[in-house]
């Protein structure tokens, strides 16, 4: 395993920004106590305090913080709680703790909601919201000739060719239509390409009989989704899931029996059966409100007249995948290890005696497993002016030592990527290495880049303010429902963020802000994203040379 620290120039870029340390040899250091100015600080959070905040944010009840789910309201509510308690000021308008990222949570109404079948004007069933199952991303107005479509082969071949334009159709599939294994699944690829092909039919509306998938999906699911400018196209304002009802098989029993047919013998079929006679009428009613999806951001002003109106921002976020059907992924390490640390650097500062020049904003975004939705939201409606950023520090997946192919997580107790540091300003990056180098004595790895675009300081850099992204490695347990806080490494989730503390710290007093080098400036831009400025926000370095 390789650590480049990189110490070239270090000296003289510490003295430009009047920061303390002169950089001793690598790795033959003994790491110094925190200075006095800010031991009292750090020494005010203790482990079983990120571990109780971290139990808390990850334990089932918060539902995996999914964005826009209710699980996400109980962690912005616990937050800013800590922050309110911490005696930090809101950071939004009108006193807020909370920005509102647009978000449609729509969700269907018993009231107006049914499915009926008539056979000649006779009606057949009439069932309504409790005896439907599926998705309705928004509201199902049909009426119509009613068919049935026998599957034999999930992936939808037995539908070569058929035109179903307009009609209501029944599906039903002898064999079943969850494959074996994936019982209690509710979506699976097989069925998603199934609805595809029927939409590809152009069916009016699929209804699904089968028992198995009813139980497996419970109820009518309704979608939560960004709203406004803030989602990329595909997602904006509407959840691309087919449309799709399912119903029990006991419904085609009586739908088949009024048309004089049986289970027995339409299953003998592969295809389209006619019904004739039979019509159905089918409304599910929907109201779409706000959902849960917002930053959590709060302030500690500082106190220095010429500098308060810079600020240190610190970061991570607070949405995880949530609760997907039965499957509730908790998240532990991604990202309520790094809100933990968030919610730490907060107190350090809040109980430490010696206050901050510059002011800090601690931020944990929302949003972020979406395709850092929030803090796109957040710096395209920044509650500070962008250019009074002086640089953002992300915590994302801080609580784990690494394990990959031929990497050991024992091998990695002591691990910790930098990732993003050497694409802005030189000047940040020689201050995460003198400080780590003096104080904490982490093994530093650099060969991560390739995640630099995969969390919300990229939303920061894309505007020109330098970033450090703080991030421990991944491991089996991502994206995974066993990312539980029984495997979080406290003692290393506590010394990052007090690495950030003190990062934080020697941001707000020093004289200087960490300026953008013209170069690095532009050999970055291109690679960052879109709406990239032709300057950056921050304030440049001069040119070398110049
Ligand atoms: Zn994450």
């Amino acid at each position: 395993m390789s650590t480049r620290p990189s110490a070239r120039g270090a000296g003289a870029l510490c003295a430009a920004l009047v920061f303390v340390s002169v950089l001793p040899a690598q790795g033959s250091t003994t790491l110094r106590p925190l200075a006095q100015d800010r031991a009292k600080g750090a020494a005010a959070v203790t482990e079983a305090m990120c571990r109780d905040w971290l139990g808390t944010l990850a334990s089932p009840e918060y539902g995996g913080r999914g964005t826009g789910q209710p699980g996400y309201e109980l962690a912005a509510v616990y937050v800013r709680d800590h922050f309110q308690k911490l005696g930090l000021k809101p950071a939004f308008p009108e006193g807020s703790y909370w920005q509102a990222l647009p978000w449609n949570v729509t969700e269907p109404k018993a009231e107006g909601t049914h499915l009926r079948l008539t056979h000649g004007g006779k009606a057949v069933v009439d069932l309504g919201l409790a005896e439907l199952a599926g998705t309705a991303t928004q509201e199902i107005e049909a009426k119509g000739d009613v068919v049935l479509v026998v599957v034999r082969d999930l992936e939808g071949n037995d539908l070569a060719g058929a035109d179903l334009s307009d009609k209501i159709v029944l599906v039903h599939a002898p064999a079943g239509l969850v494959p074996k294994g994936q019982a209690g699944r509710r979506g699976n690829a097989a069925l998603f390409r199934l609805q595809s092909a029927l939409q590809q039919a152009r069916a009016r509306l699929t209804v699904f009989c089968d028992d198995e998938l009813f139980a497996a999906t419970g109820k009518v699911q309704g979608a939560s989704v960004p709203g406004g400018g803030g989602a990329n196209r595909a997602m904006r304002g509407r959840d691309r899931r087919p449309v799709s009802l399912t119903v029990k098989t006991s419904v085609l029993e009586k739908a088949l029996a009024a048309a004089g047919k049986t289970l027995e013998n339409v299953a003998a079929h592969a295809g389209l059966v006619d019904l004739a006679g039979l019509q159905a009428d089918v409304a599910v009613k929907v109201e779409t409100r706000q959902g849960p999806a917002y930053n959590v951001a709060a302030i500690l002003p500082g106190s220095d007249p010429a500098r308060r109106d810079e600020y240190v921002v610190m970061g991570s976020h607070l949405d995880h995948l949530g609760q997907r059907g039965a499957t509730l992924f908790p998240g532990a390490d991604d990202d309520a290890s790094g809100s933990t640390g968030l919610m730490a650097v907060a107190a350090m500062w809040a109980r430490n005696p010696v206050k901050p020049a510059r002011s800090l904003l601690f931020v944990a975004f929302t949003g972020e497993e979406m395709g850092l939705l929030g803090s796109n939201h957040f710096v395209e409606n920044p509650p500070i002016p962008l250019g009074s950023i002086v640089a953002e520090l992300q915590m994302d997946m801080i609580g784990r030592d690494e394990e990959g192919q031929d990497e050991s997580a024992d091998a990695n107790r002591n691990t910790l990527h930098l990732v993003g540091t050497e694409r802005l300003s030189r000047s940040l990056h020689e201050l995460c290495l003198a400080r780590n180098e003096q104080h904490f004595g982490f093994a530093l790895e650099y060969d991560e880049e390739d995640v630099f675009s995969r969390s919300d300081h990229a939303n920061f850099a894309r505007k020109g303010i330098p970033i450090a992204f703080f991030f421990t490695g991944f491991h089996r347990d991502y994206h995974q429902q066993s990312d539980t806080p029984d495997k979080i490494h406290y003692a290393k989730l506590l010394k990052v963020a007090t690495y950030v503390y003190d990062l934080s710290f020697e941001l707000a007093q020093a004289k200087g802000r960490p300026l953008v080098d013209p170069d690095l400036w532009e050999k970055s831009r291109k690679g960052l994203g879109r709406n990239v400025p032709e300057k950056p926000v921050a304030p440049l370095a001069p040119a070398k040379g110049g």
